[in-house]
């Protein structure tokens, strides 16, 4: 199905801007053919898939058609429940931003009808309310359509499910004649076929048809995460599965780029691929990735469409996909070549419902994948590392220390109690070590033990029997406990002597309470003192006023912190991917 370009439909630079903000890169098929359509006065039927887009494809020229200047209802959009009443207005919201003088106001019963009166009165252009509250209002006298220029039915199939039939007949024979009507519907019962005979005016009528699909042969699983967990649990499944190669799809750009830190806050070595980067930047990210320089490349489905990468081990829909059709393409670059393909795909509550309706599609060939606990992927790492230690036995490369552990065996410790102590330290040696006595950042404060912490918070929220659940706040506690993966751990080498650079600089900082730090990233990366700013506001998440001077070098760069931040910024910045190399952060001497 052809998919257009925004700038294509004849939209407003203030909704091109803000369908931009919103992070959409094209417009879905619906949208492509709808927009045009109304934006040209004509009525439309229109009638897609649940998850196609349909909201945007009447909000936005909804927005386009309303003038600002007239303070009175010019559109008026009936939905079937006040959810769904809730969920348009705050679209249309996000679509008017840029706007000036729209305002929206949702109307649905349970709601007090001051507020709705004021809203009202203040002038709202776009109204947006379930039936039988529109017809209360109306027989008020507190909402009147003299100047309504544009009526738009959502679900009218669901609205006459439900009984309201005889309500949406009373209110549309209220709207002026000229007005414009819009209905969509994912059917076309005779009930609807008879509305849209009576009340649209030689409508343009455009359907889309459900793709029918060719899935590839590979692995689907999914997973039901809440929206704030699932960082965390992509980081299990690719710690418990070993995965070092996978494609990482988001919805938005703006997610996209919050992913890739995330991740490679976590040590992993993971770039992004998105609309807004330049060409040569993008065929720089695809010569690393293809180059497994880059484990996990995170997109959006418009950036990715060039990534022809044969060996993909795991494709992750972080975000669901736009439709089917989305899906398929996604999950169909892992499995290539005869080779084993896995896709992982994550659905939070809110998209349940659309996902059910993808799975129809699809063929409910996705299975359900239960969230591995932290003991799981702990225990991996473990038995990892036993594998690791027993090939470097039998290797034989390695560096004896024949006269130290002689020393200890003579003190009377064990040869078992050297071993277990040796393991311990090597196996902890991604926890903080010390933190100065650093006072509790806004960071800091949200995390608590890991332990606890994921076991609480995970096990039973996804034992629930029934999909729908809420997707109120979580703890913040368990956003995001940065851990460093168990390879890392153990490959650990001796840091880098910062002393190389210091002829360069003035051993301390000038103010009396900063510390400098040793970055090996400087002017050869093509980088500016903002950038640096910026990794280590977003890795250590803390304030910039707790950033001091910085200075590039050649090949390395000097930053000041404050010094109760200093041991924190170099745990979370170590290792960490910043412009192409790994970070190494030393303290300078
Ligand atoms: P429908 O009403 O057809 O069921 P919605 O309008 O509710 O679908 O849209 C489903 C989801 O897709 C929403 O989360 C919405 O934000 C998102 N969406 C809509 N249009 C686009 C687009 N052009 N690109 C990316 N995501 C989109
Ligand atoms: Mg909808």
């Amino acid at each position: 199905m052809q998919k257009k370009l925004f700038s294509e439909l004849g939209l407003a630079p203030e909704l091109l801007k803000a369908v931009a903000r919103v992070g959409y890169e094209e417009a879905s098929p619906i949208q492509s053919q709808a927009i045009p359509v109304l934006l040209g006065g004509a009525d439309v039927f229109g009638q897609s898939q649940t998850g196609s887009g349909k909201t945007a494809a009447f909000a936005l020229p909804a927005i386009q058609s309303v003038d600002p200047a007239v303070r009175a209802p010019q559109v008026l959009i009936l939905c079937p429940t006040r959810e769904l009443a809730v969920q348009v207005a705050e679209e249309v919201a996000k679509l008017a931003f840029f706007k000036r003088g729209v305002r929206e106001l949702p109307i649905y019963g349970g709601q007090s009808y001051e507020r709705q009166y004021r809203g009202l009165e203040a002038g709202s252009q776009i109204i947006i309310g379930t039936p039988g509250r529109v017809m209360d209002h109306l027989e008020r006298g507190s909402l009147r359509l003299d100047k309504l220029k544009m009526v738009i039915l959502d679900e009218a199939d669901r609205m006459l499910d439900m009984g309201f039939v005889d309500d949406i007949r009373t209110v549309l024979s209220k709207t002026p004649p000229e007005r414009q009507t819009v209905m969509f519907s994912a059917t076309l019962p005779a009930a609807i076929r008879n509305l849209v005979e009576d009340f649209t005016h030689e409508p343009v009528h455009i359907r889309i048809e459900d793709q029918a699909l060719t899935v590839p042969d590979i692995e689907q699983l999914y997973y039901e995460v809440d929206r704030r967990a699932k960082v965390e649990v992509l980081c299990r499944l690719i710690d418990l599965e070993d995965f070092k190669f996978g494609l990482i799809f988001c919805a938005t750009k703006m997610m996209v780029d919050e992913l890739t830190e995330h991740l490679s806050a976590r040590g992993y070595a993971a770039d992004k691929l998105h609309g807004d980067m330049s060409q040569a930047m993008r065929e720089r990210v695809m010569a690393r990735f293809r180059k497994h320089a880059v484990e996990f490349l995170v997109a959006t489905d418009v950036a990715a469409r060039g990534v022809d990468v044969d060996d993909i081990e795991v494709v992750v829909n972080y975000d669901l996909p736009q439709d089917n059709e989305d899906y398929v393409h996604r999950i169909g670059r892992t499995g290539r070549a005869g080779r084993h393909g896995k896709a992982i795909t994550f659905v939070s509550s809110r998209e349940f419902r659309k996902f059910q309706y993808m799975l129809r599609a699809i063929g409910g060939k996705v299975a359900r994948g239960r969230i591995p606990s932290a003991e799981q992927v702990e225990q991996k790492r473990t038995d990892a590392f036993y594998d690791l230690l027993r090939e470097t036995l039998d290797a034989g490369e390695y560096k004896r220390h024949d006269e130290f552990i002689e020393e200890l065996l003579d003190q009377g410790r064990s040869s078992t109690d050297i071993a277990s102590a040796l393991i311990h330290l090597a196996g902890d040696a991604d926890k903080p070590r010390h933190n100065g006595g650093a006072p509790a950042t806004a960071a800091h404060s949200i995390e608590i033990p890991r332990r606890e912490s994921r076991r609480e918070d995970y096990a039973p929220r996804f034992e629930r029997p029934e999909p729908r659940y809420s997707d109120e706040a979580r703890p913040e506690a368990i956003e995001f406990q940065k851990k460093k993966r168990e390879k890392r751990v153990f490959d650990e080498k001796p840091k880098k002597n910062a002393k190389r650079h210091n002829d360069d600089v003035t051993p301390f900082s000038h103010e009396p309470d900063m510390v400098r730090l040793n970055f090996n990233a400087g002017r050869d990366r093509n980088i500016t003192p903002g950038d640096i700013v910026g990794v280590i506001a977003g890795a250590a998440k803390i304030q910039k006023s707790d950033i001091g001077a910085i200075r590039l070098l050649a090949k390395a760069s000097y930053v000041d912190v404050r010094k109760q931040q200093a041991a924190h910024v170099l745990e979370k910045l170590q290792g960490i991917s910043f412009k192409g190399r790994k970070l190494q952060v030393t303290l300078a001497e």
